[in-house]
């Protein structure tokens, strides 16, 4: 049998239906497996020994009672900024270092309902900013297939512990592409899903009306059974979508011919080759699984996104962490002259470089004479692009591109140049603009460095996406390399 860390989570489901296999005894050889790597990998802010063991336990109760469902009993993480009641949600930042919040978000209500173990909670770029989990107050997380290189952000905590077999899967925040870039740097599955799909009840807030909560996952399959888990409507959130959820198990292994997929030149310019090189030989492997292709594709306004992106996201993100004064949340700063004082040491000494610049940077945007000039064109540019996708989706039924740019990056090689940082989300910010659902999935390697692609669909077009995604995933294999951190 191989190590119990490496296992998907459909393996290890089927062994403790079996009773071959208890809750406990997983969860104790994954903790055992983050005592072994995490020095190297750094991949959680917080392990949570004790409550997986006692949730284990539960778990190991409900399977003996028949009252078992496919994610009972299986260890898991969560991204550091979806709220964990008595457990620290720090957003990687020195403002939330001490904060426990007093409530669940939906998706760890759900996942704790559906009987998961937590193990703990990943680390992160602070509040989601970044590309590389480099911006953590804390520490960098590293690329468990070359511990010199990043391992993607800001979801680069849960991307890295997934690929390390640290848990069996996590959940990550995706607001301009922090759970698919990830996935693609560190060779796994992460899924965005179409925005309302997942409620953000509870998770920390970066940029509203783009932030989605989705799973990392080292299979589609698991995918699909942890999407299953965490979609649907929730009042809490008042953008949840009431619609009724699919079962997402029943599109995959269905076959693929017929269906058209679409590849937009624009994703393709200004691609590291080799990346490019990888990506032909996955459109010719979903041709010949009987997929039409269509080359012809142009999204002419993705050119737009990347800046439409950097006036919204901060724009939003200066609103969000006004909240952080010093008396409502986390971190106060201590001998303070008066109120003012107290807010502005408060927010100095709180936040990191990458946070100030964004707030500076929204402000700047919202500002009396600049929000004409500035947020109400990127609003209206946002129409357009989220039109063209509109457009491009009545002929086809995805879209395959990169998911980044490039492959995983070295530890400190874009820190100096935030334009370079922000570049490698230029693939998948398009799909948080529009709102619409995309996927990551391991297309292959560079010199052992993961490459991922990515599925862009319609709005609650997660179906049809898993079961592309699943078809390449079989007939290729890749979803079954293990890291090679020890
Ligand atoms: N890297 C992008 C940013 O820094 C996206 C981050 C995210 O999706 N949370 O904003």
């Amino acid at each position: 049998m191989p190590e119990l860390y490496s296992l998907t989570i459909g393996e290890a489901g089927a062994l403790l239906k079996k009773r071959e296999l208890s809750s406990v005894e997983l969860t104790t050889a994954l903790l055992q497996r983050i005592r072994a790597v995490e020095d190297k990998v750094k991949a959680y802010v917080t392990v949570t020994d004790e409550l997986a063991l006692r949730q284990a336990a539960a778990a190991d109760k409900r399977i003996a009672a028949g009252d078992a469902g496919p994610l009972t009993g299986i260890p898991m993480q969560l991204k550091d900024n979806l709220n964990t009641r008595g457990v620290r949600t720090t957003c990687s930042s020195r403002m939330l270092e001490q904060f426990v919040s007093p409530y669940d978000a939906c998706v760890t209500e759900r996942l704790a309902a559906a009987g998961a173990v937590l193990l703990g909670k990943g680390n992160m770029d602070e509040f989601a900013m970044g590309s590389s989990t480099e911006n953590s107050a804390f520490f960098p997380t590293r690329n468990p297939w070359d511990l010199q290189r990043v391992p993607g952000g800001s979801s680069g905590g849960p991307a890295a512990a997934v690929a390390a077999g640290e848990c069996l899967f996590s959940l990550g925040s995706d607001t301009g592409g922090s759970i698919r870039q990830p996935a693609s740097f560190c060779g796994v599955v992460g899924l965005k899903p179409t925005y309302g799909l997942v409620s953000r009840y509870g998770l920390v807030a970066f940029a509203s009306s783009l932030d989605q909560v989705g799973p990392l996952t080292k299979t589609v399959a698991d995918c699909a059974v942890v999407l299953q888990a965490i979609a649907g409507h929730d009042a809490r959130d008042s953008t949840s979508v009431a619609r009724p959820v699919p079962g997402y198990a029943a599109s995959l292994g269905k076959p693929i011919a017929g269906m058209r997929i679409g590849i937009p030149r624009e994703y393709f310019q200004g691609i590291d080759p080799h990346v490019g090189q990888v990506l032909e030989r996955a459109i010719q492997k979903l041709a010949q699984l009987g997929a039409v292709i269509d080359r012809g594709v142009s999204l002419p306004s993705t050119h737009y996104a990347l800046a439409v992106y950097y006036i919204l996201a901060p724009s939003e993100a200066s609103a969000n962490l006004a909240r952080y004064d010093g008396a409502k949340y986390g971190f106060a700063a201590p001998d303070a002259k008066d109120m003012w004082d107290a807010m502005e040491q408060t927010r100095r000494h709180g936040f990191g470089p990458e946070v100030k610049r964004r707030i500076l940077l929204g402000t700047y945007a919202l500002s009396a004479g600049y929000y004409d000039a500035y947020y109400l064109k990127a609003l209206k540019v946002r129409a357009l692009i989220r039109q063209e996708f509109e457009l491009v989706f009545q002929r086809y039924d995805a879209l395959l591109t990169p998911t980044s740019p490039t492959p995983p990056f070295r530890l400190g090689e874009k820190l100096a140049d935030p334009v370079q940082m922000y570049l490698s989300d230029v693939d998948t910010i398009p799909v948080n603009i529009a709102g619409i659902a995309g996927i990551s999935v391991p297309a292959g390697f560079l010199e052992g460095l993961p490459v991922g692609m990515q599925l862009i669909g319609p709005a609650f077009s997660e179906p049809a996406l898993l079961q592309i995604a699943h078809a390449y995933e079989q007939a290729t294999g890749w979803h079954k390399l293990r890291a090679p951190v020890q």
